[in-house]
């Protein structure tokens, strides 16, 4: 980001008790003005934030048309406040005064990000919307063709799951790539309107510039990549060693044959299902809603008021994912669930409330309304997977009084699929990373290459021989959720370190894995002092280093898979 650099050319010759006068003077006319930005926020954008967050809710409660539009008009409000270029221009001058009131400052700091990230070229971002909505609607629209018949997005996952035909799966797979050849160059146009965009405003491109606006600085996250890179390097080859044995058994094949196409997932960014035991099993009669509400409890982080205002079952119009939110910020937390008795949704739903404990919840009424929330997203995506672990854990689910028939072969099955899911994702957000980073720092390179050089080094999946296919552009989140997939894996990093800083004070010299939590308020109250209590008055490496005494790092991710 380029500063204005007109105070270095002010000559010391000028009265120096002149200058400093005037120097607090107008310190203490921005800090004013500073209360002024901060009032106007809570006066006018909290309402609007409120509605949408109401509206955006009955939306996917229901999928009611009237209430998406709702939701539209409070955002397009919004939108109107922080594109507003004179409000820009205050928050600047405050944010570039370094007020001492280290509160107000911070606030300052995020209004400041958020409207900076608004200031685009209205031309251009009337240009970026469009493409977007295009973009989308091929998505949508598009169905993988084989033989002349169309497959829906589910017929394509369950043949590459359960085909013990190669030829098969290779015909479906190429099939669901068909999508990126279509878009391909409408991304590269939104790519080129993104780049100008974030030039304009000062940035090298648009990955330096979402990397700012989420207070990420880029060779440092770089440099996290690579620790990563080395720590899963080893574990991940050996992991996927009996995962392509298994997988060239099923469908005949040696494992020099396999292909993209024989990882089950289109982009093998999911663990395939390989295992033989059976997790859900153990779920079918439990009731999974008692078991959260029980162990919530026994942690000292009671919940049983988001249950109840949460939509937890599968109805008609109802959104089929999972998601939480905070609707007001203070304390009307929800969650939307389509819960059924399995492992998954188990895990699902611990996940969920680690996000609703991690809230205004446990944020005090005291921290002033635009920081209470999560420090980052990393960090409360880190503590709901931090809860999630526990639903492949046997000694958890003994001691929240479920019972386990073969405890030893669950625990063996649970530790290989969490071990090969984190370490494969951790792969596949190499790829993803790295791929943004290099797309938009010189996206008029081989991108086709790029991406299968990337697959091949970081996922050790082989190219098909001779493709030469934009597949990268049929991944969705490369064009509507841009540069933010590294944000998910250092959530999962922040999990395992917070974890092991929990278990080191709390339970000294116990093997960390065998930690469930059951039962001991003590954990409520870790979380609530080192993590929850700032809300968002840290930034998340503060935050990171204030929970755990150390910068996030990938030691304590890659130590839960040395030796397994
Ligand atoms: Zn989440």
């Amino acid at each position: 980001m380029r500063r204005s650099l007109s105070w270095a050319f002010f000559s010391f010759s000028c009265l120096m008790a002149g200058l400093m006068s005037a120097t607090i003077a107008r310190g203490q006319g921005l800090e004013a003005q500073a209360r002024e930005l901060v009032a106007d926020y809570e006066s006018r954008l909290r309402p609007l934030e409120i509605t949408a967050a109401l509206a955006w809710w009955e939306a996917n409660t229901t999928g009611s048309d009237a209430a998406f539009a709702k939701k539209q008009e409070a955002e397009t409000a919004l939108d109107k406040v922080l594109s507003d270029t004179a409000r820009f221009a205050k928050l600047k001058a405050c944010d570039e005064a370094k007020l001492d009131d280290a509160s107000l400052a911070r606030q300052v700091r995020l209004m400041y990000l958020g409207a900076l990230a608004k200031q685009v070229d209205p031309a251009i971002l009337e240009r970026m919307t469009a493409l977007s909505n295009t973009i989308d609607m091929k998505f949508n629209k598009y169905r993988a063709n084989v033989n002349g018949e169309e497959l829906a997005d589910s017929a394509v996952r369950k043949t590459l799951k359960e085909s013990k035909d190669s030829a098969e799966r290779q015909a479906v797979w190429e099939a669901s790539k068909g999508v990126g050849a279509e878009v391909a160059p409408d991304l590269a146009t939104l790519v080129d309107l993104r780049n100008q965009a974030a030039k304009k405003l000062g940035f090298a491109n648009f990955q330096a510039m979402q990397l700012y606006l989420n207070e990420q600085d880029p060779a440092a996250l770089l440099q996290l990549f690579d620790e990563l890179d080395a720590l899963t390097k080893g574990p991940y080859a050996a992991a996927k060693a009996e995962i392509d044995a298994k997988l060239a058994a099923n469908c005949g094949v040696s494992v020099e044959e396999l292909r993209p196409w024989h990882y089950q997932d289109p982009f093998f960014q999911e663990a395939p299902a390989i295992e033989d035991t059976n997790l859900d099993a153990v779920y079918a009669d439990v009731d999974i809603m008692a078991v959260c509400q029980k162990f919530y409890d026994g942690v000292g982080l009671p919940i049983q008021d988001v249950l109840a205002r949460s939509s937890l079952y599968e109805q008609p119009g109802k959104s089929p994912h999972a998601f939480c939110t905070d609707i007001n910020r203070e304390g009307d937390v929800r969650v939307l669930a389509n819960v059924v008795p399995t492992e998954y949704w188990m895990g699902t739903m611990l996940h969920e409330l680690g996000h609703a404990v991690y809230s205004s919840k446990n944020i005090p009424s005291s921290v002033p309304y635009i920081l209470r929330t999560d420090a980052h997203i990393l960090c409360t995506e880190g503590v709901a997977m931090q809860f999630e672990r526990f639903s492949k854990s046997a000694e958890w689910l003994t001691e929240m009084g479920v019972k386990v028939d073969d405890p030893a072969a669950f625990n063996a099955a649970g530790a290989r699929m969490r071990r090969n899911k984190l370490l494969i994702f951790s792969r596949w957000c190499q790829v993803m990373f790295r791929f943004e980073k290099g797309m938009y720092e010189d996206p008029q390179q081989d991108l086709n290459k790029l991406w299968w050089d990337l697959v091949e080094k970081y996922q050790l999946v082989k190219r098909p021989e001779g493709r030469n296919a934009p597949d990268y552009a049929a991944k969705i989140h490369v064009v509507s959720a841009p540069c933010y997939y590294h944000n998910y894996m250092m959530g999962e990093l922040f999990a395992c370190q917070v974890h092991r800083a929990l278990c080191a004070k709390l339970y000294p010299g116990k093997d960390s894995d065998k930690v469930t939590y059951v039962g001991d308020p003590r954990v409520g109250q870790f979380m609530k002092e080192k993590v929850f209590a700032p809300g968002r008055m840290l930034p998340w490496n503060e935050l990171t280093r204030h929970a755990t005494g150390q910068e996030l790092s990938a030691e304590a991710f890659a130590g839960d898979f040395a030796g397994k």
